[in-house]
């Protein structure tokens, strides 16, 4: 499995400046950028086919871009029909395979939805459908991780602390730690250097230092209300305390890949690296 040496900062995305815009230019576009990751948008639908995955990653080894993705938006792992269950599982292990024929690194998904139920038994059924997940994703060999990311919305399933303990429950599984999604989840909270550093005490505490070695981070600018996440705005525009994240990152030395997911995506993940290496 890969391990990124350092913290290397991606688009969403292929970057908005990428002439004919296709992933293989995209990736030599991030290079061109001088960003180190980029993460593929699968969130419609997985849109590589096995086929175009070989090419993929012939471009990303040339340039030396690590790769993640986003898996399909339309995923409940805590629904009540078995047949949803069974199709969102199917769309995150045909993120995972697509990304592994690709050579990447980690697999980011919106784990489900309390629908009203007892966040302990929430716990559980997700639990439950992400042992058939890793159980299948360890039988095909694949070598990517498993990441279910922090939630925007008090509504999802995935909060820090939901997602530190499923991890620890699996080898290959970790939490994508979507800053922004934290802050707009608790409509307004998690914005200070002490509640950044809550985060990271909790990885290190319940996952050990190779989990800080090995994050994926989401980190854009963002808007809310007492609902959760409205939309992604850019850094400037919005009130995400990003120099905070980067200077904790910073502190714990963490490495892995931050993804940003700001409207201008390039520009605002440009804007994060060059802060992080000021600090
Ligand atoms: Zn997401």
């Amino acid at each position: 499995m890969i391990k990124p040496e350092k913290l290397l900062f991606a688009p969403a995305g292929i970057p908005i400046s990428t002439p004919r815009r296709d992933t293989a230019n995209g990736i030599r576009q991030v290079k061109k950028l001088g960003l180190g990751a980029m993460e593929l948008e699968f969130v419609q639908s997985v849109n590589i086919s096995k086929e175009k995955a070989p090419e993929i990653r012939k471009v990303a080894e040339e340039e030396n871009i690590v790769l993640t993705c986003h898996a399909p938006y339309f995923i409940n792992l805590n629904a009540v029909e078995p047949q949803k269950r069974g199709a969102s599982r199917s769309r995150i292990l045909q993120a995972a395979k697509i990304l592994d024929a690709c050579g990447g690194y980690s697999v980011c998904f919106h784990p489900g939805f309390y629908l009203g139920m007892e966040p302990q038994k929430v716990f559980e059924n997700v639990k439950s459908e992400m042992k058939k997940i890793v159980d299948e994703v360890k039988q095909l060999g694949l070598k990517v991780w498993i990441r279910p990311e922090t939630t925007g919305k008090p509504t999802q399933f995935g909060s820090i602390e939901e997602l530190v303990e499923l991890s620890t429950e699996f080898d290959n599984v970790l939490p994508v730690v979507d800053f922004s999604h934290l802050h707009a989840r608790t409509n307004g909270k998690f914005n200070s250097k002490e509640e950044f550093e809550y985060v990271m005490q909790l990885i290190e505490k319940k996952l050990g230092k190779s989990a800080v070695q090995n994050m994926h981070i989401h980190l854009s600018g963002i808007a809310y209300s007492e609902k959760g996440e409205k939309n992604h705005l850019v850094l400037k525009d919005s009130d995400m305390n990003y120099l905070a994240v980067l200077e904790v990152l910073k502190g714990f030395n963490a490495r892995g890949v931050v993804v940003c997911e700001s409207p201008n995506i390039e520009e605002d993940a440009l804007l994060l690296q060059k802060t992080f290496e000021k600090i």
